[in-house]
């Protein structure tokens, strides 16, 4: 019998379950904000499951927009966001809190709780999830090795540099070994090396079948990486540009 592993030590199977062909879908999604601002207009977009998206744009173009709207801390004015079948903008309450469950979060900024080391950063989704001790410590090692980490998890976050910090944010969001990956400007503090060492993390996730989308302002990684990409201008989404 022939098993299928994964070939990086990703936890587990990043989904057992849903196999819908299309991971997101947003209908005709505008967004306007209450003040007036539009952050996004008539968008349509379709990303297939195990795709690894980036979308581009200068500041203010829509991007962080569009991912608040797929991790509903935003809802449409108008159109549908879909997410393995489910429409986003219609959950409220504890089925919002099981979708965000599903997606892993990377932001610019990196977002770790100083007062915690690298191991209770990344372990602390899995705690506050109520997984027992013994299956968070299976999930730390492997997900630490894959950030290139391992030897810091006693470390915290002020005693790393930038490019460490944002890889262990990195392993906090998929310790939970979710599906889709949502990363805004994940490299938006970083120099290019580290950029490119956080884009390859980033690569070795979707081979291992996890969905990325990734927006960035960074012209030259997108560029380097042959991914699929779209932009956003406006608030509009374009393909060919
Ligand atoms: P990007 O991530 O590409 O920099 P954003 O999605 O943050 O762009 O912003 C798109 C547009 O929406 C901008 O004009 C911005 O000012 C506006 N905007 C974003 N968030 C808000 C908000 N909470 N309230 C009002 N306007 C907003």
């Amino acid at each position: 019998m022939t098993e299928t592993r994964s070939p990086i030590p990703y936890p587990e199977t990043p989904d057992s379950t849903a196999q819908a062909p299309l991971m997101v879908k947003l209908r005709e999604v505008t967004k306007t904000y209450p003040n007036g601002n539009r952050g996004l207009f008539a968008v349509n977009l379709e990303v297939p499951r195990g795709d690894f998206l980036f979308i581009t744009g200068a500041s203010g173009a829509g991007k962080s927009t569009l991912l608040k709207l797929l991790y509903g801390a935003q809802r449409p004015s108008s159109g549908e966001v879909i997410i393995d079948q489910v429409n986003v903008g219609q959950l409220t309450g504890d089925r919002l809190f099981l979708l965000r469950r599903r997606l892993g979060i990377v932001f610019q900024d990196y977002k770790l709780i100083p007062t915690r080391t690298v191991s209770e950063n990344i372990a602390f989704v899995l705690w506050a999830q109520g997984f027992t001790r013994k299956e968070v410590k299976r999930r730390l090692l492997p997900t630490l090795k894959l950030v290139g980490l391992p030897h810091k998890a006693d470390c915290f976050p002020e005693q790393l540099s930038g490019g460490e910090q944002q890889r262990v944010s990195i392993a906090r969001a998929i310790i939970g070994t979710p599906p889709l990956l949502l990363a805004d400007e994940p490299t938006g503090n970083l120099d290019p090396d580290n950029s490119w060492r956080v884009l390859k993390i980033l690569e070795k996730l979707n081979a291992a079948g996890v969905t990325v989308i990734v927006t960035t302002h960074d012209e030259r990684l997108v560029k380097n990486s042959h991914r699929s990409v779209v932009q956003l201008r406006e608030g509009r989404l374009y393909r060919n540009f």
